[in-house]
């Protein structure tokens, strides 16, 4: 780390590593595992690489859409190798962020607009934090009540279908 002068801990990027790590190794699995109707396999085998994100989504699709945001393996263009890497409507890079906090494209603003109405009854917190934490909150599901993991799982299906099914790459 201290030859390149890196600004973070080695501990934090080891962290992040690991964590990213285990994303993809479990995507992978479980893409391989897909006719299993839940993960008790994968947790048996490798209980400690297990996030807790995956217990909270009982959806198989929502799964991986979650699994998916969070290693960077998406069609958001940002990600895909295809083009300038930008949204197509705010010339902005398409990045998990951008998608699911500022792309003001087709109905994603409105979909927003009825999450944070909801969430911040339930977590006011969340209406504090800025884009990145907002981020890694709803896409760790790091939220103390069960009704708010509820509303950031649907919140997260209706964006990404919207944008792939209803508001296609073109
Ligand atoms: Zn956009």
């Amino acid at each position: 780390m201290e030859h390149i002068g890196c600004a973070y801990s080695s501990k934090y990027v080891k962290s992040l590593i690991n964590m990213r790590l285990s994303d993809q190794f479990i995507q992978s699995l479980e893409s391989k595992l897909r006719h299993f109707e839940n993960l008790l396999l994968c947790k048996s085998l490798f209980p400690y690489r297990h996030s807790q994100y995956l217990d909270d989504i009982k959806n198989v699709k929502i799964r991986n859409i979650f699994t998916r945001l969070r290693v960077n393996n998406n069609k958001l263009m940002a990600y895909c190798h295809k083009g300038d890497g930008l949204c197509s409507h705010c010339q902005v890079p398409e990045t998990a962020s951008h998608f699911l906090f500022t792309c003001s494209s087709g109905q994603l603003p409105k979909i927003r607009k009825k999450f944070e109405q909801s969430i911040k009854n339930i977590a006011p917190v969340f209406g504090t934090e800025n884009i990145d934490d907002k981020l890694s909150i709803v896409l760790s599901l790091n939220f103390s009540w069960q009704e708010a993991i509820k509303i950031a799982c649907s919140y997260v299906k209706d964006m990404y279908n919207h944008r792939f099914k209803v508001n296609r790459n073109p």
